[in-house]
């Protein structure tokens, strides 16, 4: 009934009561208004839909409302990237394992009907249905107006406000920041194998890894092995055994969605292959140099890579309506704003609680590519006047999985726990058949098999480069703006 007076309000159609649909199977997902719908295609105007974001959950709606309506509606998708990147193999790019292109997907790949616009987008006023943009390539600003908008604007890093964490750090998240990652190792390798200064040279050979969840422990594992390998083949100046990979995670251990016992068997073996893991500990402060725990130790360093969660958009926070305590959009199981039952939002930006758990969906592609389906489902039930059609979300989380190591993962499937280099196997077949074309599955595995014949690839595109390391030889004291009594007086140095 609720679904009926939103079509009513935003279409202005009438309705006839009939008996209850014989479309309408019982099953809870399905909508029971016991009212027929009406098209609201029109034969003067296609209805507008806009898609904000080209990542899982954008692309993924695209793709599917496409399918289903085909250019019976005007779609147009935004995007700040003009290719939808595949998290999940990103940190592969930073230790050269795979090419950045092979997991990249232009989005105009999958306009089959649709537009797509490659912009940043400035602002959405909910009221007067207007998204404002601006080119990225010259700043012109557009207006787009809609029927249906679709806010698929994902996360960014959340630094806690700690603006130093955030100037120092280097994250994972986007294309630019894997290769710069990459680019700041083979550099810092460089000048370790030329440093004369031992203790230098160790500073240079310390990398710290903010956060023990999912994406924290990938990219730890991942640069740790390209590290110790590169070293082993090419840095000849270079004692391995001063390497240093160091995870600094808040909670008690790693990975705490695999439950216990995965998790110490991950902890074990991230262990065992040369990394620490210190667990209960927070990093409360950075320089360039170095990092500050929360027990007071201090860090020397060159690298300090920060996953320590997310947080929605700052545009996405600011809009005018219902939000989640961690700003995500508050929206029902048919993925709907409250008041504004012509806009959807999906994927990491959107707050949406799982019935069956009580709890919100987590931010993961898997969710935002089911959501997707869903949306694009409802989204073209309403234009077809198909309120047979339209479902609820509700999904049950299947399994996780995480890559720990070479050949070594760990997965929770159905209840079922696998580890070691079956659990690797199954993240890799899981992921490579998510990619989403034949194109980039052929290349992704060409990229795999190659790598495990060749040497790792050491050279730097050293224009990417984000950050440089100019204060090395500042002693921390003077970083801290401290005296060099209190310095020592209370800190530790690891
Ligand atoms: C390193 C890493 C590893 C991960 N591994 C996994 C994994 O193994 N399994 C898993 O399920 N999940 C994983 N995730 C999480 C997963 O990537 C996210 O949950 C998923 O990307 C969410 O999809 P989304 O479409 O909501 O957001 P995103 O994929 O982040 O897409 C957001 C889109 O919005 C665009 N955008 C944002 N702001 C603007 C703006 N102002 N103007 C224009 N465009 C804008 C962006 O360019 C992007 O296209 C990983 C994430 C990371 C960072």
């Amino acid at each position: 009934m609720k679904l009926q007076i939103y079509w009513q309000r935003w279409h202005n159609l009438d309705y006839e009561p009939i008996r209850k649909s014989h479309y309408l199977s019982g099953r809870s997902s399905r909508v029971d208004s016991g009212m027929t719908w009406r098209s609201s295609l029109s034969k003067d105007r296609r209805s507008k839909i806009v898609i904000l974001g080209g990542g899982f959950a954008g692309s993924n709606v695209l793709r599917e409302v496409q399918k289903r309506l085909g250019d019976k509606a005007d779609i147009t998708l935004i995007s700040q990237d003009n290719f939808f990147l595949f998290t999940p193999i990103l940190p592969e790019i930073s230790s050269g394992m795979v090419h950045p292109s092979d997991i990249s997907t232009p989005i105009r790949t999958f306009c089959k009907t649709a537009n797509f616009c490659h912009a940043k987008i400035l602002s959405i006023d909910l009221d007067s249905r207007k998204v404002t943009t601006v080119r990225i390539f010259d700043q012109k600003e557009t207006t787009f107006d809609y029927d249906y908008l679709v806010l698929a604007m994902g996360s960014k890093d959340n630094f806690f406000g700690n603006v130093n964490l955030e100037e120092f750090s280097f994250t994972i998240k986007t294309l630019e920041d894997a290769i710069a990652i990459r680019n700041h190792i083979i550099s810092v390798l460089e000048c370790a194998d030329q440093e004369k200064d031992s203790v230098l040279q160790e500073q240079l050979l310390r990398f710290v890894v903010v956060g023990g969840g999912f994406a924290g422990i990938e990219i730890a594992t991942e640069i740790n092995h390209f590290i110790r390998d590169s070293v082993k083949d090419f840095y000849k100046n270079i004692d391995s055994s001063k390497i240093r990979v160091i995870v600094v995670s808040a909670r008690n251990g790693i990975l705490p969605e695999l439950g216990d016992e995965l998790g110490s068997f991950a902890i074990d073996y991230v262990r065992k292959s040369g990394m620490e893991v210190l667990t209960n500990t927070k990093a409360v402060d950075a320089g360039e140099d170095h990092v500050l725990l929360s027990d007071n130790t201090i860090i020397p360093c060159a690298t300090l890579i920060w996953a320590g969660g997310v947080i929605v958009e700052p545009l996405i926070a600011s809009l005018r309506c219902e939000h989640g305590p961690s700003g995500r959009v508050v929206v029902d199981n048919h993925m709907r704003l409250k008041d504004y039952p012509n806009i959807y939002a999906l994927g990491d930006c959107a707050h949406l609680v799982d019935c069956r758990a009580g709890t919100v969906y987590p931010t993961t592609a898997q969710i935002a590519i089911r959501q997707a389906k869903v949306l694009a489902k409802n989204i073209a039930a309403e234009l077809l006047g198909r309120e047979d059609m339209v479902d609820e979300f509700d999904y049950k989380n299947k399994g996780v999985m995480a890559t720990i190591g070479k050949r070594m993962g760990v997965a929770l499937i159905n209840g079922r726990k696998v580890q070691g280099l079956t659990a690797w196997l199954l993240w890799r077949l899981f992921y490579w058949s998510n990619l989403p074309t034949n194109e980039k599955k052929i290349k992704v595995a060409f990229d795999w098999l190659l790598h495990s014949i060749f040497r790792a690839d050491i050279m730097t595109v050293g224009f990417i480069k984000k950050k440089t390391l100019t204060r090395l030889e500042t002693p921390i004291y003077s970083v801290l703006e401290r005296s060099k009594e209190e310095v020592s007086e209370n800190l530790t140095y690891l």
